[in-house]
């Protein structure tokens, strides 16, 4: 069933791209266990084993070090295992599948840009050292899923290893937005989800050292190298591998992401014009091409995604909402925002389905719900 309207959701998740349905469409018709070791079995086993590579590709890292995960929110949990007592470090803008996962972390600033405080980690990293506990685990984000920053990985990771600590990168949301290296960015771990590239909800990776030392969180059988028992979800991961290689295409082709960084800068402007007194975030920041972040002055944020959607176009609230209760944006929270401020920003991220029209039906709703409640 295809829905109508405008969708400029992207970083909540992509629609599903042709590829990746028709792989998963191929994979339902293959009957064996990938562990099976007779035909029907390694039929199957073939087509994990190619997504594997695919995905590895994308990071430059080899097929053996991806472990396959049920989303992004399992890698970044499977990513925290590790020796007990080791302290871990994330940004204040982390996801919450890391934020709640280590409710004992410490946090680090970031500035009003949303970018990381990368002084406020030296001492961090240098408080955790003389503990004498094992050596610290960092996890900072590549990309942030509200504003859309992108954080100085390169330089985290000169910072954490010259410590002897190791450094967990949350890849989800620029997976497929930027080219990524795992090893030009010095992350050790690394995440990966498979909706937010185009690929299927529930399977995402995570992309190990061999030394990483994980301690499995599911346990029973041999499967993922001993990283994660339990048969493997075949036709997911083939919608994975699928929608990995089309981003890859898209973006070696290298058209679409300055297609949406112009969609996107286009918007903003037209809604600065609107309401000179919207405020952007993270726009002082290198940023996501894709991600928009922005206040209506005086708006509940909950109140533009209700009329928008009344529209016909879906946007999320710049804040967590994950359990259908809004909370101020804790990353907007940690830029400095004020409670009020935050409460009023909404998420606005594009993808490869977004043309020139949608913007437009966005911004045509969007500045008539302004003048509505302007007049009010
Ligand atoms: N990390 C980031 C930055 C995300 O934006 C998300 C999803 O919103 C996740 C992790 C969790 O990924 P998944 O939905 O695959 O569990």
């Amino acid at each position: 069933m295809r829905q109508q309207g405008v969708y400029l959701d992207y970083n909540a998740t992509a629609p599903l791209r042709r590829q990746a349905a028709e792989a998963m469409v191929e994979a339902f018709s293959v009957a064996g266990n990938p562990s099976s070791v007779h035909g029907f079995g390694r039929a199957a086993r073939r087509l994990v084993e190619t997504a594997r590579e695919a995905v590895a590709a994308l990071v430059g890292a080899e097929p053996d070090q991806v472990v396959f995960t049920s989303g992004g929110t399992e890698a970044n949990n499977l990513a925290l295992s590790g020796p007990a007592g080791r302290p871990v470090l994330l940004s204040a803008g982390e996801h919450d599948s890391l934020l709640k996962a280590a409710p004992s972390a410490i946090l680090v600033a970031l500035d009003a840009s949303g970018a990381l405080d990368l002084e406020a980690l030296e001492q961090a990293l240098d408080q955790a050292r003389e503990t004498g506990a094992p050596p610290v685990l960092v996890s900072i984000m590549l990309a942030n899923n509200e504003t859309g920053v992108i954080q100085p990985l390169e330089r985290v990771a000169e910072l954490v290893h010259a410590r002897g600590g190791r450094l967990h990168c949350d890849a989800v949301q620029a997976a497929g937005k930027l080219p990524l290296d795992k090893t030009r960015l010095g992350a050790d771990l690394l995440s990966l989800s498979a909706h937010k590239l185009g690929g299927p909800m529930g399977v995402g990776a995570l992309v190990a050292d061999r030394d990483a030392g994980l301690t499995p969180l599911i346990r029973g059988g041999g499967q993922e190298r001993r990283r994660r028992a339990g048969t493997e979800n075949v036709a997911a991961i083939a919608g994975f591998g699928a929608a990995v290689l089309a981003a890859r295409q898209d973006l070696a082709e290298g058209a679409e992401m300055p297609r949406l960084a112009r969609l996107r800068d286009r918007m903003e402007d037209a809604v600065q014009a609107a309401a000179p007194a919207a405020r952007l975030f993270g726009a002082d920041a290198p940023r996501l091409p894709n991600t928009s972040c922005f206040t209506m002055p005086g708006v509940r944020a909950e109140t533009q995604v209700m009329a928008l959607d009344l529209a016909g176009i879906a946007v999320s609230a710049g804040a967590a909402c994950s359990s259908g209760k809004v909370e101020p944006s804790h990353v907007l929270r940690a830029m400095g925002v004020g409670p009020l401020e935050a409460e009023q920003a909404i998420r606005v991220s594009l993808g490869w389905a977004t043309r020139e029209a949608d913007i437009s039906l966005f911004l045509e709703a969007w500045k008539a719900l302004y003048v509505r409640r302007s007049a009010a």
